[in-house]
């Protein structure tokens, strides 16, 4: 059944030309270092092969005291560490089954745990974000010519190294809310192409995302949105990265925005801090498909336990904890802090995302790194992203960050100046989110 399905519904290989080529792409090169000689298993006494007397070295912090970097750590929720219980949960695992025979049961817990909490019939863990949406959008487009709707804001568009045209054959339609915060469904009808002009790649793939730098889409647009695609046969995939900062932060109940798409790929190490991992949720027969081609990309593992088993215990204390409400807070009262300096902000702080606009204090993102290092932090641009490992004494030193990056302004001739010093790295192309 599956077979036939992937047979009938693959589209046939296009008759691709390598660009690459023609730019001077050289070829493989062949390496001219001599071929490493293994050291001889004799060497190598039989405890040592098994490990009977080896001591367990300390292979991460070359012998400094252990410490927890992310706690003063802002420029992403990705730099979260593994919490106590989510390494108890790996030497919990009684048995280590293979994933790609689907009988890792640590790994089909999770995937059958992760699909009755969002209401789909069935999820697929991925090794990240990335792969979870190629994946869906892999699984989804069939025949070319086709394209994508989506914001032009969104990770899919930006930052997934253009993998919906390499793998997909797809054409991006990038739209620009007008609210600057989400798309609308009027935004999504004026751009969607719904032809059978042979002028045309037809839209056959919708995908949105929230949050999206943080801000929350309202269900109400989503449920248009999701009304409309119903209605014109267009698949809708929803790259819920952070969807569970949106829940959290009450902006929606999870299996009701679950229900508006026919995929969702939802995140494990960003906010929830497990160390790897995605998983995409949907139907069964596109979860078959999802399965194949992560085969086919090498995203299928054996025990993979290692990584599902955190991955739970992520869902379950981090956000079933409901840990991720303090760092809601802690964005709130840094968005405070800065209106006092009389500073705005790019985005609505809804979740655990901060952005300042440094130009409206006369504030040079430049100073950004160089003050967060002298104050023992580690920030990097107008972004500020708080997570559940942030101490309390971060926040009071970044609120001191904030005061010297509006005293640095001052001195530098205030807001008039720093309009003629440009555009801010937000506004270039080159910045890379994660
Ligand atoms: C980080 C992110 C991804 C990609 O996740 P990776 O695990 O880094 O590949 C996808 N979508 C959104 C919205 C993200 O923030």
């Amino acid at each position: 059944m599956i077979k036939s399905l992937i047979r009938a519904r693959l589209p046939p290989i296009p008759n691709i030309r390598f660009s690459s080529l023609a730019s001077g792409y050289a070829g493989p090169q062949i390496s001219t270092r001599p071929t490493r000689v293994l050291p001889s298993r004799r060497n190598i006494s039989n405890d040592e092969m098994t490990g009977k007397k080896r001591k367990i070295k300390d292979i991460s912090s070359n012998g400094k005291p252990a410490q927890i970097p992310a706690a003063y750590d802002f420029r992403s929720d990705t730099v979260t560490t593994p919490t106590p219980s989510m390494i108890q949960s790996i030497l919990s695992i009684q048995t280590h089954g293979d994933d790609v025979f689907s009988e890792d049961t640590t790994t089909n817990n999770l995937e059958s745990f992760i699909a009755e909490l969002t209401g789909k019939p069935a999820s697929c863990f991925v090794m990240s974000g990335t792969m979870g949406n190629q994946l869906s959008v892999r699984s989804h487009l069939l025949q070319p010519p086709h394209s994508i709707l989506l914001d032009s804001k969104s990770h899919i568009c930006n930052y997934e190294a253009g993998g919906a045209a390499v793998l997909s054959q797809a054409q991006i339609i990038p739209v620009t809310s007008a609210n600057g915060k989400y798309l609308t469904l009027e935004e999504v009808q004026a751009n969607i192409v719904d032809s059978d002009d042979i002028h045309y790649a037809p839209t056959r793939l919708i995908c949105l995302e929230n949050s999206l730098n943080g801000v929350i889409m309202p269900v109400e647009e989503m449920k248009k949105i999701s009304a409309f695609a119903k209605e014109k046969g267009v698949k809708i995939h929803l790259d819920g990265a952070r969807l569970w900062n949106v829940v959290a932060a009450g902006g929606g109940d999870l299996k009701e925005i679950v229900s508006l798409f026919d995929s969702v790929s939802l995140c494990f190490s960003k906010g929830l801090g497990a160390p790897m991992g995605s998983i995409v949720v949907g139907e069964k027969d596109f979860m078959s498909r999802v399965r194949h081609f992560r085969k086919m990309v090498g995203g299928a593992t054996r025990q993979i336990g290692i990584a599902t088993g955190p991955a739970r215990t992520a869902v379950e204390e981090v956000f079933l904890g409901g840990r991720l409400a303090r760092t809601h807070e802690l964005a709130k009262r840094l968005e405070a802090s800065w209106a006092k300096h009389g500073g705005t902000l790019r985005f609505p702080c809804d979740t655990n995302m901060v952005w300042l606009d440094l130009g409206s204090v006369g504030g040079d993102e430049a100073d950004i790194p160089k003050e967060a290092k002298k104050a023992g932090l580690k920030w990097d641009w107008e972004r500020i992203v708080v997570h559940h490992q942030i101490s309390d004494e971060a926040i009071e030193k970044i609120e001191e960050v904030f005061a010297k990056l509006v005293e640095n302004g001052k001195t530098r001739g205030g807001a008039k100046a720093q309009k003629k010093r440009g555009p801010s790295r937000y506004a270039r192309r080159d910045l890379d989110e994660d």
